[in-house]
């Protein structure tokens, strides 16, 4: 039976995408690619009589009768996708047409690009006592955001935030930081086409100052800001410790040393 397969291509960087999606793309007779942030390197597995095509000016419907289209006989379509589809990828509203014309569907995860841009960093987003809480979200522009979810109810937890699709709207981003209770000097980082090779652009700035350093930087798009507590904790002298490696502390395999 045919299927249509919902591939994350990771965050631009093709090795890192998963063993599995490489598998699958070698597999596929049809691959639709996000062009505007998947690499089309993410591609260079596909046999050469695949179909390949760049879904960049089509609208929903375009792309979910073009998936069907080539779901047909024992055929493997995917729709590749950046980072990974469950986040900011329209799965849904694609998944449901493929479901009514009873096409079988899977989705294989992606390393999104919030994690992409910590490791870009050498970043934490946790920290023993400083935050355990990662919040994925965005700043509301053409998309509003349902109740409860503005950046600065967000931003009153103090715990880590990673905002997608915003990078335009960092003078909201400072407006909400500042009514929650952050402060001008608090550290931001924006990292641009994280992973990307040769392109990756790391900024780091504070609240007050990161727009003005993005400005200069010229980064308008395909960036996360990376709001936290623990950024910069490289460089800190004193790190509470986590509790797993701590030799007073017993677990599963391991005994505490008496001190
Ligand atoms: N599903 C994707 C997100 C799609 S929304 C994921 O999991 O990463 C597109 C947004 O993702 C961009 O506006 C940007 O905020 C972020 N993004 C995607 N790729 C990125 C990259 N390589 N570096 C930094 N941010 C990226």
């Amino acid at each position: 039976m045919a299927k249509v397969w919902f591939v994350g291509a990771g965050p631009g960087d093709p090795e890192l995408i998963t063993l599995k999606a490489q598998k699958l793309i070698a597999d596929a007779d049809a691959i639709l690619y996000a062009g505007s942030l998947v690499s089309q390197a993410a591609t260079q597995w596909a046999k050469t009589d695949c179909d390949i095509a760049d879904s960049k000016g089509m609208t929903l419907d375009e792309i979910t009768t073009w998936l069907i289209d080539k779901a047909q006989g024992d055929a493997c379509v995917i729709r590749l996708q950046t980072g990974d589809p469950a986040l900011y990828g329209a799965l849904i509203e694609m998944v449901q047409p493929l479901d009514k014309a009873g096409v079988d569907v899977g989705v294989v995860p992606g390393v999104t690009s919030a994690m992409a841009s910590a490791a870009a960093a050498v970043e934490t987003l946790t920290l023993p006592e400083v935050t355990q809480t990662v919040i994925y979200s965005r700043v509301e522009g053409r998309t509003p955001m349902p109740e409860g979810e503005s950046l600065l109810e967000l931003a009153r937890h103090h715990c880590t935030l990673c905002l997608y699709l915003s990078i335009t709207l960092l003078k909201k981003v400072r407006h909400a930081l500042l009514e929650a209770g952050w402060s001008e000097d608090a550290p931001v980082l924006v990292v641009h086409k994280a992973s990307w090779p040769g392109e990756e652009q790391i900024v780091r700035g504070t609240v007050a100052d990161i727009q003005q350093k993005c400005r200069d930087a010229k980064i308008n798009a395909q960036a996360m800001i990376i709001i936290s507590p623990t950024l910069g904790a490289r460089h800190w002298p004193e790190l509470k410790k986590s509790k797993l490696y701590d030799a007073g502390f017993s677990h599963r395999f391991r005994k505490a040393v008496r001190s």
